[in-house]
């Protein structure tokens, strides 16, 4: 079935946390204006450090501190690419922690779109306050439908190039 706006972003958001690389968690984050995808992100580490998944992870208090979360990955490549967050929609895996919650406020960011809880954070009472306004949605479908041979014009390409 077609997806609607809200679900197309949110499985972006479950895309780009396959590339995450934290074991204890992975989560993906879209930002969108006007159905535009303005920027992405998932949980890594920073330019030049090693990754969880190499050396472990950097664990404080029960949270791993070596990675950068989704949404401030996201923010952080808009801020490089000089691109406004002013209105957009966050789509998120996760809901965000209270760190991520304040950056997302502060960036502008006037609604959050989430399919999944996380525990101990002021998200929502920070979201609330602000005037953001979250939804939680039930998480898209996991598989992809993509079927080339329903197409007889496209041809599925032969890596052994016979
Ligand atoms: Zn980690
Ligand atoms: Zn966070």
């Amino acid at each position: 079935m077609r997806p609607s706006w809200d679900e197309y972003f949110l499985k972006l958001a479950m895309l780009a946390s396959e590339r995450a690389t934290c074991p204890r968690m992975h989560c993906g984050c879209v930002l969108v204006k006007d159905r535009y995808v303005l920027s992405t992100g998932y949980n890594g580490s920073l330019p030049g450090s090693p990754h969880c998944e190499d050396e472990g992870c950097l664990v404080v208090d029960n949270h791993c501190v070596r990675t950068n979360h989704a949404e401030m990955n996201a923010i952080c490549q808009a801020a490089r690419h000089g691109v406004s967050l002013d209105g957009a929609t966050a789509y998120v895996t996760n809901m965000p922690c209270t760190t991520c919650a304040k950056a997302l406020i502060a960036a502008g960011i006037r609604r959050v779109v989430i399919f999944s809880d996380f525990h101990d954070t002021f998200a929502g009472r920070f979201f609330s306050e602000s005037g953001v306004v979250l939804e939680r949605m039930p998480m898209p479908c996991r598989e992809i439908s993509y079927d080339l041979s329903a197409y007889p014009s496209a041809k599925g390409f032969d890596p052994a190039g016979s």
